[in-house]
Formats: C-alpha cells, structure tokens, sequence
C-alpha cells in the first residue's frame, strides 16, 4: 500500500478536547503492534504507533498525565494521557529522548494511516491482519532501520 501524507501542520487529541497537540512535520514511520500490553491498554487488538521527531511535535492545550509503564523488557516507558477521558496520547521512548511516539488514533484525520509493520504477531488475535507489504516481526525488531526504510517506499 502507499500513504499520502497530509499537508502539515496537524492536529489531534484527546476524546473530551481537554488535551490538543499539533505535529508539524511527518513521522518518521507508523506501525502496529499486537502485544498483549497493547491489547490490554487499548482494549483492543493492537495500538498504533507513530514515532516523530520530537521538534515536530507541541502541545497547544492542556498537559497530560504520566504513567510509567514498565516493559517485559525492564525499560520504563512514560505514557502520557488524559487526566479527565483516559485517553492514551503518546509515549517519551528513553532510548530516543529526540523522539515522541504518538497514538496516531488520536489525530483529527486517521485516514491516511497505514503500518508499515506491525510487532507481535505471535499474540495477535487470530483474525487480525494486515494489507500485504506490511513488515510482520514475531516480537519487536532489534534494528528498527528497516520499518523506517518500508516506510519510505510507501510514501507515495
Ligand atoms: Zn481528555
Ligand atoms: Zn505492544
């Protein structure tokens, strides 16, 4: 599949309005992830994600709450979310303190969103899929260099 980026700036947030964010240059990838973390924090089957440069990211309203989640990795993961709603807005990945992963759900305008990969399909539901192209990973990758790379061939 291709993705046709939007013309930036951006804007998305939370579901009661309280917390606005804008993103004012594209992501850097977007991918899926059928993790049971994920399922059990969405309430769904995976999360997305889209990792972006941190300068393109700003909050124009509200300021989120922290919860630090601790992956089955050990590492410590900031999520932050909505104090009123719940909702689940982005995470401050520590390894790349340059960067933000944003729960692209969250935007005004999802349509264009397409994974390039998608992590964990050894726990994905059984019915999950995804359009053909997409990198699968059995768990997380170690080099995230080829999501990036996938990503930019489906630019269109
Ligand atoms: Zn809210
Ligand atoms: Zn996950």
């Amino acid at each position: 599949m291709t993705v046709t980026l939007p013309a930036f700036p951006i804007h998305g947030g939370c579901a009661c309005g309280a917390i606005r964010y804008e993103v004012s240059g594209a992501p850097i990838g977007v991918f899926a992830c059928c993790c049971t973390d994920c399922q059990k924090l969405t309430g769904a089957a995976f999360s997305l994600a889209m990792p972006l440069l941190r300068e393109r990211f700003a909050l124009t309203r509200g300021e989120p709450a922290t919860w630090a989640r601790t992956a089955e990795s050990g590492r410590v993961i900031p999520q932050r979310f909505c104090e009123d709603c719940g909702t689940r807005l982005f995470t401050e990945p520590p390894r790349g303190p340059q960067t933000v992963t944003l729960r692209p759900g969250t935007l005004d305008d999802t349509g264009w969103l397409v994974p390039a990969a998608a992590f964990w399909t050894s726990s994905a539901q059984g019915w999950t899929g995804f359009p053909e192209g997409t990198l699968l990973y059995e768990r997380e990758p170690d080099d995230f260099m080829p999501v990036v790379q996938r990503w930019r061939e489906m630019l269109a």
